[in-house]
């Protein structure tokens, strides 16, 4: 949050019990946005708000309304619609901390999937502000039990997202049913026509604030970039989730299905991660927002729609596995952390083909991105033993400790093996078969997968071994291994640890696949092409079974200290 630092709370003429309220939250000077929008709202003036997500918006309306209200009216009268049931959550969770000092006071949140019942018997009683989604809101006043004949206010926030969710129409039938001398704050980070119409009908004269996105990449944000290749993606993040200290995290990519993707990959390699995006329920995302704000996930896989305005203090991280394709988003993306003056990273993924992209958010955001080298094996196999050994330590407060400690000077007195002896043997038990180090790798794609075969470690399947797939090109069409690789890799995401054995035959090829292959991969792959030759991927009819050595022993990476599935407890950090 940038401030500016000449201009205090205290001069805005907000009222004292806000600004005691704002002093307990730990503010210390208005934002932008609200020293410009605050005493403008106070003095009655309608005001719109150019400004990205993380400029402080919330309070901008939020303290001067609160500073105005009339808590003898039984009727509504405010009104914030919001385009998402979790952003109309945070706004009305924000309201009640500004509210914090004025008794009596009574937000409620309307939005869709949540019993009527609730809001009714609320309603009746008599509630100030309703902070809802045009689509509850809307049916509430069909159904007669919202009256906002006596409103007083009127809040449009993230208006832009709210049309583009289609809620255009809706919006416009609320506004038209609210009285004709509300006052209105309209909010969005960007200004297309159709908002200017509303703007022009429902608050004219309005008092304009455009907050420059510059000072939205926040100073406290650190921005670096990787120059990766699209297939070593998924073992560049591995490495960085291993050796990065981070708290929360939220990793960008561009569409739903590789949300779904990337998560499931990263729970199979240990990893508490949850995917989500505009196809996944309400309640289901909601749910799963509220795991990670209470450290239950640790890791969400993410489109930009489904992550825009998330306010997660404890986000410290944000990945960008694809590289937004416009600024804006980028902006909108890197805002998730560094919140509540907080520091936070952002790492960017950088392909070859994408570096115009890099140059275009560090032109458009006067910043530079700092480019960060991949960790090492022996950069990830330190953080592997340091963690390890706090482990130890950890495991020693436990209760179970003592128990184990004389089972332990039982065996050894039975055995005559060192303690020392035992304590490496337990520790072997504890990794469960995984190695505790990673092992140097040859490089992805310079080594044909067919020489590497025999030599994988168990890491190279976390899931059981390999499926034998069949595709229509072979010596006959000048084929390789790396081609092969390369198609399937791009397109269908796939990364090095999924390649087995290739058997390059005259006129076909057989390719190892993980078995357990998600069909949609299939499905992606049916239409790749090799050389100009459809492949037509198919499962090979004589699986030909070249599993020895891949399919090693199933892991359990939560139990072992290689993987970032334990850290929990080990990684408390953040000062
Ligand atoms: P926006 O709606 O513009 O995305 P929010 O209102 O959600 O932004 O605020 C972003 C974060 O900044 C929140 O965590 C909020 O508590 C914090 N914040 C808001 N105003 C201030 C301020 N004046 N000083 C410090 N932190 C602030
Ligand atoms: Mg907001």
């Amino acid at each position: 949050m940038s401030e500016t630092e000449d201009i205090r709370f205290d001069d805005l003429g907000l009222d004292p019990k806000v600004l005691k309220a704002i002093k307990d939250v730990g503010y210390e000077s208005p934002s932008p946005i609200q020293a410009e929008a605050i005493p403008a709202l106070l003095t009655g003036r309608h005001v719109v708000g150019l400004a990205q997500t993380g400029t402080g918006k919330t309070a901008a309306f939020a303290l001067p309304i609160l500073s105005r209200i009339d808590l003898s009216q039984k009727t509504p009268q405010v009104l914030v619609l919001a385009p998402t049931r979790e952003l109309a959550l945070q706004v009305s969770e924000a309201f009640e901390k500004y509210a914090a000092q004025i008794k009596g006071l009574h937000v409620l949140p309307v939005y869709g999937g949540q019993g009527y019942g609730v809001q009714l018997s609320a309603l009746r009683r008599g509630v100030h502000v309703i902070v809802g989604t045009p689509g509850r809101v809307m049916d509430h006043l069909e159904k007669g039990t919202l009256d906002l004949s006596e409103l007083r206010f009127v809040v449009l926030d993230e208006a832009d997202e709210m049309l583009n969710m289609g809620f255009a129409e809706d919006v416009e039938q609320i506004l038209a049913g609210t009285p004709d001398d509300k006052q209105v704050a309209l909010f969005s980070a960007t200004m297309p026509a159709q908002i200017k119409r509303i703007v022009k009908r429902h608050a004219p004269d309005a008092t304009e604030i455009q907050v420059k996105s510059t000072s939205t990449t926040a100073a406290n944000v650190e921005q670096r970039f990787l120059k990766v290749g699209h297939p070593q993606k998924l073992d560049a993040l591995t490495r960085i989730l291993e050796v990065e200290n981070f708290d929360g995290m939220i990793i960008f990519v561009r569409t739903k299905h590789a949300t779904e993707e990337l998560a499931e990959r990263l729970r199979a390699r240990g990893f508490s991660a949850a995917a989500i995006n505009g196809d996944v329920a309400q309640v289901q995302r909601e749910r799963t927002v509220e795991q990670l704000r209470k450290s239950k996930l640790d890791i969400l896989v993410a489109t930009d729609v489904a992550a825009r305005g998330l306010d997660v203090p404890r986000i410290s991280h944000v990945i960008n596995h694809d590289i937004p394709t416009d600024t804006e988003s980028y902006v909108h993306r890197i805002g998730r952390t560094g919140r509540a003056g907080r520091s936070g990273v952002a790492i960017s993924f950088v392909t070859p083909r994408e570096n115009h992209l890099l140059r275009a958010i560090e032109k458009t955001n006067r910043t530079t991105l700092v480019e960060m080298r991949l960790p090492t094996v022996s950069d990830v196999n330190a953080f592997r033993v340091q963690k390890f050994t706090e482990a130890i330590g950890q495991a020693m407060d436990d209760s179970q400790h003592a128990l184990f400690r004389d089972l332990i000077e039982d065996y050894e007195r039975n055995n005559d093996v060192p303690a020392l002896d035992i304590a490496a043997a337990i520790a072997v038990l504890a990794q469960d078969g995984q190695p505790l180090l990673l092992e140097e790798m040859p490089e992805p794609l310079r080594t044909a997968p067919k020489e590497r075969s025999n030599d994988r470690g168990p890491r190279s399947r976390d899931r059981g071994g390999f499926a034998s797939y069949r595709i229509e090109v072979g010596k006959r069409h000048h084929v390789e291994p790396r081609q092969i690789v390369g198609a399937l890799a791009n397109e269908g995401g796939l990364s090095r640890e999924d390649f087995g054995k290739i058997d390059i035959k005259p006129a076909f090829s057989i390719v190892e696949l993980p078995v357990d292959l998600d069909p949609a991969v299939l499905d992606k792959l049916s239409g790749t092409r090799i050389s100009g030759v459809l492949i037509n991927i198919k499962p090979d009819k004589f699986d030909r079974g070249h599993k020895r050595g891949h399919s090693g022993p199933a892991q359990s990476p939560n139990k072992s200290f290689s993987s970032a599935g334990g850290k929990k407890p080990r990684h408390k950090k953040h000062p």
